[in-house]
């Protein structure tokens, strides 16, 4: 622990530092073409409607693609906010985080150890969150997002639980909490798989959240006809992880987004004595462990989107809303720039990459069952897919020899027949993704979380409290006296 500590000074003075440069860089990346939304003057009273919008591995470069990948030179709306601090995210026992130790320190104030929901390093002591102390005061309570509602994001905002992945107890949490409004994500605790991991199996999540008075919609017509006032549990389309698909693939009519989740959740939980909404953007943080950089910048607007329905609640209220926009960690050492192309960078040609890996990488799987698709196939989905060829007229989309030798032997690898008990791993799609990324000057240094400190953006009553350099327990303190929510141990 000794070790850690002196570890963790360590690298304090260097976060320090970075912060420095990351704010000056920030300022200059994020100041162009954009208008900054003006600080409301008075910030003297509580604010009664709360927004916390937490981009899952989203750190200040992710948010910086993001813009880049905008047409017209369009921004962000959270760079727009008026306020800007950072926050360092590291959890009790270990510096880089997970999402349930950073997020139950958002949510309470408090750090643990990874893995943690809401729960304190010990195992023992139940942490009350921000959320469980808004609605004890009367306040509204919502919780959104695009992974499964019982992953580890969202479930720290009303569960406890020693571990992350006992998803089913978990989920049984959700029926339990009285709060007004989950919507997004299906859960995966629910699954059968997860269900027969519970040593407390009380039956079906679904049926357990009828029972407890929710009313369930599956679709954007049911979600549109729940009155307000009345409990709603609101998912639609959602993957085998129970998570939304990533913004940038195709979806069915059916499907809602963030921002509409968001959208309703406003509509149902707008009353006179305010309400809490978390909203997590969850998809940022799996395109980044995938080092998928255009899937990465499509659910950070996907995220934005979903903030400017809080923008647009903010503008009618500004003097009663405070909204934060932050992370739980950074994923993937994303940096803007590589060896490959020293001070050139390419992001442009991300907008060629009209699928996510995952999307891609389900195609390879269908192909490899058909066992019909040969290697120059592959290369077509390739330029369907990517925009990436042999013979690109954009020198900058060409592949080259070394590229083709790598992607014929990670197709090759990929496409061998798996013997009983083994699982040979896709190479061709990440392959494939890893050389538009290094062409576009995307430079990834990991497939995990890191230690980059993160931004936080403000707008609204008490805003003023998140600029300077903290540590993310302090976001939760800082809305927690802001908003006067009373915090004890249950
Ligand atoms: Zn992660």
């Amino acid at each position: 622990m000794k070790a850690f500590r002196r570890k963790l000074c360590a690298v304090k003075t260097v976060l320090k530092l970075a912060l420095l440069i990351i704010t000056v860089s920030s300022a200059a990346c994020f100041t162009s073409n954009q208008t900054i939304l003006a600080a409301p003057k008075e910030a003297t009273r509580t604010p009664r409607y709360l927004f916390l919008f937490i981009g899952d591995g989203m750190g200040p470069a992710q948010i910086k693609l993001s813009e880049a990948l905008l047409e017209n030179g369009r921004s962000l709306a959270m760079t727009s906010f008026p306020v800007l601090g950072m926050a360092t995210t590291h959890a009790r026992d270990q510096l880089i985080t997970d999402s349930g130790a950073a997020s139950t320190a958002l949510a309470t104030g408090s750090k643990t150890t990874i893995g943690t929901i809401s729960m304190a390093g010990n195992h023992l002591d139940t942490l009350r969150t921000i959320a469980e102390m808004a609605k004890a005061k009367g306040m509204k309570t919502g919780i959104v997002s695009s992974v499964g509602i019982d992953d580890a994001t969202p479930a720290c905002f009303y569960a406890h639980n020693a571990s992350r992945s006992n998803l089913y107890d978990i989920a049984k949490e959700m029926a339990s909490s009285g709060f007004d409004y989950f919507g997004g994500g299906y859960s995966a605790g629910n699954f059968p798989e997860n269900q027969a991991k519970s040593k407390a199996f009380r039956g079906d999540i679904k049926a357990l959240m009828q029972s407890a008075h929710y009313v369930i919609a599956h679709n954007k017509t049911e979600l549109a006809s729940i009155k307000p006032g009345v409990h709603c549990w609101a998912y639609s389309d959602y993957d085998s992880k129970g998570a939304l698909s990533f913004a940038m693939d195709l979806r069915n009519g059916n499907d809602i987004e963030l921002a509409e989740f968001t959208r309703e959740g406003i509509r149902l939980l707008d009353n006179p004595k305010g309400f809490f909404m978390m909203v997590e953007g969850g998809k940022i943080d799996w395109a980044c462990h995938a080092n998928d950089a255009a899937a990465a910048a499509h659910d950070v607007e996907a995220l934005d989107k979903a903030i400017k329905e809080a923008l647009a609640f903010y503008r009618h209220h500004p003097k009663e809303t405070l909204i934060i926009v932050t992370a739980d960690h950074e994923c993937g050492g994303l940096s803007l720039g590589n060896s490959a192309n020293g001070y050139e960078t390419r992001f442009e040609l991300l907008r060629h990459q009209n699928i996510s890996m995952q999307g891609f990488a389900e195609k390879v799987s269908t192909w490899k069952k058909r066992g019909t698709v040969t290697f120059p196939m592959a290369l077509d989905s390739v330029k369907t897919y990517y925009g990436l060829s042999l013979t690109h007229a954009n020198s900058a989309l060409a592949l080259s020899a070394k590229d083709s030798t790598a992607l014929h032997e990670a197709y090759t690898s990929t496409m061998k027949t798996e013997s009983a008990g083994t699982k040979i791993p896709d190479t061709f799609s990440p392959t494939v993704t890893g050389i538009l990324n290094s062409r576009a000057a995307i430079g990834w240094s990991s497939n995990a979380h890191t230690a980059v400190p993160v931004q936080v953006f403000a707008i609204g009553c008490g805003a003023d409290a998140f600029k300077g350099f903290y540590d993310n327990t302090d976001i939760a303190k800082k809305i927690m006296k802001i908003a006067k929510l009373k915090k004890r141990v249950i």
